[in-house]
């Protein structure tokens, strides 16, 4: 039998109504002949609201035990859906993580995938039922205890299946009708996009585009599995919503597809650092042993010899997302009272935001960062720092322009047109 994993999100389950909308969909599935996965999400705003509970229980909590009732949310979703599937008359039957099971690490609240084991599975479609339907979220650590993949790990989940069970196509079931040139509550102008590579789409996650967990994209890069982002409240077909992934199946292709912005960024910039061997170490080993994400690099050039700064010194400023600014800043307070590095002054704007471009075609095509800037200037946005790899450009802008920006950069790139 052809499968099929269908992904449906908390929005797409937020009620019984929805519910029944969501296995409606699974049913025409299964009557045009396949068998399927499904994977649900917890009901929307449930997992914000267990994990409230836990932590007005006990702020330092126990990781096992916020695992244990943040999963359960999914758990209540599969049991419903797998009775709506039943009472429509579709033989379907529902699996929590550890039953299947999903083995991961123990890495709790953080857990990755060891492996998926299909016989259970399988055995039940061999017995003739058509559905399994799976808690996302969810796995089970090697000494048995519940696991969660971290917050919108359902997504993971679903790739995961689909690589394992070598499904067809792994169907994500949203609020939004797919993946967009860009954020489409700053240009009306963005436009859907039918086709999206795995790289385009993993760098657009990774830069902000809320619209899939980073990680699931990852996976279905690495697996090659053809994942579909569509729309759970309207009509759809085999054409809808956006398909991601591998390039060779896109014909037509623009340089730049897409636009991603982050606004919860901010750049630390630490004054006068000694320009000698190490300092980098220095400086970035104590911000990632703090557990603070740097983003955007930039050592200043300086050969400056200061009268009070004997040998050279450099400027060094980096990008850190704005809830850890603070984490930042007292490593780097602790790592200059240990003597280990020094500088004058610790610099922090908390004022910027990222607007990245995306385009696979960057590879083979020249100008495209004189065309960035050229846009941003005409608009006469400065540019405070950027950063580059193959297939994206970033800056960081002051973030009150953030929206024009975007809207400049549609523009200048044509995503408007297909
Ligand atoms: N319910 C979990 C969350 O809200 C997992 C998911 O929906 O993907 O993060
Ligand atoms: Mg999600």
């Amino acid at each position: 039998m052809p499968l099929l994993v269908m992904k449906f999100g908390g929005t797409s389950v937020a009620d019984l109504d929805r519910i029944k909308n969501a296995a409606r969909k699974v049913q025409r599935e299964v009557e045009r002949g396949y068998d399927v996965i499904v994977i649900v999400s917890a009901m929307s705003g449930k997992t914000n609201e267990l994990v409230g509970w836990v932590e007005q229980t006990s702020p330092l909590f126990d990781a096992r035990e916020y695992d244990a009732i943040v999963s359960s949310g999914e758990n209540v979703t599969a049991g419903l859906m797998s009775l709506t599937l039943q009472e429509m008359g579709v033989p379907a039957r529902s699996w929590q993580g550890w039953q299947v099971p999903i083995n991961t690490t123990a890495a709790h609240s953080a857990a990755r995938f060891v492996d998926i084991p299909r016989d259970n599975l399988d055995q039940k479609f061999a017995e003739g039922f058509k559905v399994a339907v799976v808690a996302g979220f969810q796995g089970v650590a090697p000494d048995g205890r519940i696991t969660t993949l971290g917050r919108g790990g359902s997504d993971t989940t679903a790739v995961a299946f689909a690589a394992a069970f070598n499904a067809e196509r792994c169907d994500i079931y949203t609020d939004v009708d797919g993946v967009y040139t860009t954020d489409p509550r700053i240009t009306s102008k963005a436009r859907k996009l039918d086709r999206i590579a795995f790289e385009e789409m993993l760098e657009l996650a990774s830069l902000g585009a809320k619209v899939l967990q980073t990680r699931s994209v990852e996976l279905a890069m690495r697996y090659k599995v053809r994942l579909r982002v569509l729309s759970s409240f309207e009509e759809t077909d085999d054409n809808s919503g956006t398909l991601i992934c591998d390039e060779d199946e896109i014909m037509e292709s623009k340089v730049v597809n897409g636009i991603a912005s982050s606004r919860d960024e901010a750049k630390i910039t630490l004054v006068t650092v000694e320009d000698r061997p190490g300092i980098s170490a220095a400086i970035f080993a104590p911000l990632a042993d703090a557990g603070v994400n740097v983003d955007m690099i930039v050592q200043n050039i300086s050969e400056k010899d200061y009268d009070d700064h004997p040998g050279s010194v450099t400027d060094m400023t980096f990008s850190v997302p704005i809830n850890q600014v603070e984490r930042a800043k007292k490593a780097m307070e602790e790592a200059r009272a240990a003597g280990t590095i020094s500088y004058d002054e610790l610099n922090i704007d908390t004022e910027v935001a990222k607007v990245s471009v995306v385009g696979i075609g960057m590879r083979s095509h020249t100008g495209v960062a004189a065309k960035m800037f050229k846009a941003l200037a005409d608009d006469n946005v400065n540019i405070k720092v950027i950063a580059t790899s193959e297939i994206k450009i970033s800056v960081l802008i002051d973030r009150k322009y953030m929206e024009l920006a975007v809207q400049a950069l549609h523009d200048a790139f044509g995503l408007e047109q297909a």
